[in-house]
């Protein structure tokens, strides 16, 4: 039986336009899914839109529009960004649905019971993260990373007993059971679960967030924490409990992968866990964390002024251009800046100059000597190096391995000069050499398809031709 993966993206809340930070994880969960689904393992890709977010409301109110319309516009936007960027997601959750709502309300009657409680308390709260801060983890006062000061909030909320699974969870994550990817973010996850976990609060006053959320089951004077709320999406859209898609890729997979961001792995690799944990249900394999896109050193944000949006980008530079600057140029990890200049520039000399004159002097070659058709060939291995950089979650190094192959290529002609040989009438030995060179581009483009789909297939269609015609510009370049 093949290997059966799972991967996710986190849900964003949708109190505005999408901006390029999440296409950055979007066009990431979407290389592991097509790399996956290439080397022949049954693949499920979910990603959705957070809508119980008491952000929205607050944005709703500014806006004097009722929240369900803000919601119901922003997560069209976010559908289509998936679409732009030719995501192959196999399911689009919104947290508004029904499936999602019963789905909540049955995680939380299958806690333990000794693990929730009721506490009166005061906290400082940030509406940013929509969580609660300690004094010490504040940075002068205010949120590490809003920038903004949180909010006093006193109220009687439902509290998990998360302390009870510091253990559990530190085992679990130094032995990566749950694997947290890179090292570093894992060391952090460890640090942090090392200074002592405290209980966190599952539940917010209804009356607070103006009743929009899930209520808690049998309380609803209580909505469920939007955190606790958005998390269940990955097995909401599963069908928690029932169904084949649940049996298959939650409780039998072995490769349940999160792809999130770096500022949101606590919740992720502490709380998520925790609570699985105490719903008796299998936990997720892998977190893979990636770091933010910032723009001249800031981090991209609305309230900076300097969101860029990913559409624009797509409409300018195409799809296929965007994902390769994303996967090639952007750390996986790290901050990376995000500049069009730059995307220019990788793009034409990778690209427009690398792969698509390749292709495009190849098949001209092929035309001038009628060639006739490719007999295309069975799987090629793929670059050293590909496979391990993918496993680790390396993209950055997995294209560039196919890069120098193309690279290799380049030269190979350069060198051979063919053009001179086709003047001299010489095609009995041009013919074997294109063959050579077509062989190459197949597996070439074959491997590339979990980064640049569309120019991967536009590849496979011209090889498959009845007899190779020159293809134009394939990747033009962009000035
Ligand atoms: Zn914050």
């Amino acid at each position: 039986m093949s290997k059966i993966t799972y991967i996710t993206t986190a849900i964003p809340y949708v109190n505005s336009r999408p901006h390029i930070g999440f296409a950055l994880e979007l066009v990431q969960a979407d290389a592991i899914t097509r790399y996956n689904r290439l080397i022949g393992h049954g693949v499920r890709l979910q990603t959705g839109t957070d809508e119980n977010a008491f952000k929205n409301v607050l944005t709703a109110r500014e806006l004097n529009v009722p929240t369900v319309e803000l919601v119901n516009k922003n997560a069209e936007l976010f559908l289509k960004l998936a679409k732009a960027l030719n995501i192959s997601c196999d399911k689009f959750i919104r947290t508004t649905e029904p499936g999602h709502r019963r789905a909540v309300t049955h995680l939380w009657r299958q806690l333990k019971p000794q693990d929730i409680y009721r506490k009166a308390y005061k906290g400082l709260y940030c509406t940013g993260c929509e969580d609660f801060y300690l004094e010490r983890d504040l940075v002068n006062g205010r949120c590490p990373d809003h920038k903004i000061p949180p909010i006093e909030v006193q109220e009687t909320n439902y509290f998990f007993r998360l302390s009870a699974y510091q253990d559990q969870l530190e085992q679990l994550l130094s032995k990566d059971v749950v694997k947290v990817v890179p090292e570093t973010r894992k060391n952090e996850v460890l640090s942090f679960l090392r200074r002592g976990l405290q209980d966190f609060s599952i539940s917010r006053a209804a009356h607070r967030s103006q009743g929009w959320g899930i209520a808690v089951p049998g309380d609803p004077s209580q909505i469920v924490y939007v955190w606790v709320d958005a998390l269940i999406n990955y097995i909401s859209g599963l069908g928690y409990g029932t169904g084949d898609a649940w049996r298959q890729f939650w409780t039998e997979s072995s490769t349940k992968i999160h792809v999130i961001g770096k500022n949101v792995w606590k919740f992720h690799a502490v709380y998520w866990p925790a609570l699985l944990l105490s719903a008796r249900l299998p936990l997720p394999n892998e977190i893979v964390v990636h770091g933010f896109l910032t723009e001249r050193g800031h981090k991209i944000s609305k309230s900076r002024g300097n969101a860029i949006d990913p559409f624009a980008c797509v409409e300018s530079f195409g799809t296929d251009a965007v994902r390769y600057y994303l996967l090639k140029a952007v750390s996986p990890f790290n901050d990376s800046d995000f500049s069009d200049d730059r995307l220019v520039q990788v793009y034409n000399s990778d690209l427009a100059n690398g792969l698509g004159n390749l292709v495009s002097r190849v098949t001209s070659l092929c035309d001038r000597c009628d060639f006739g058709r490719y007999k295309t060939t069975s799987v090629q291995e793929a670059p050293e190096g590909y496979h391990q950089a993918l496993r680790n979650y390396e993209f950055d190094k997995a294209v560039e391995s196919l890069r120098k192959v193309i690279a290799c290529l380049n030269q190979d002609i350069d060198r051979a000069k063919p053009w001179e040989g086709l003047k001299a009438n010489k095609d009995a030995t041009l013919k074997p050499q294109l063959s050579a060179w077509l062989q190459e581009i197949q597996r070439v483009s074959f491997w590339l398809f979990p980064f640049l789909p569309e120019t991967s297939e536009k590849i496979k269609a011209v090889l498959s031709e009845r007899a190779i015609r020159s293809c134009g510009a394939l990747l033009p370049r962009l000035k």
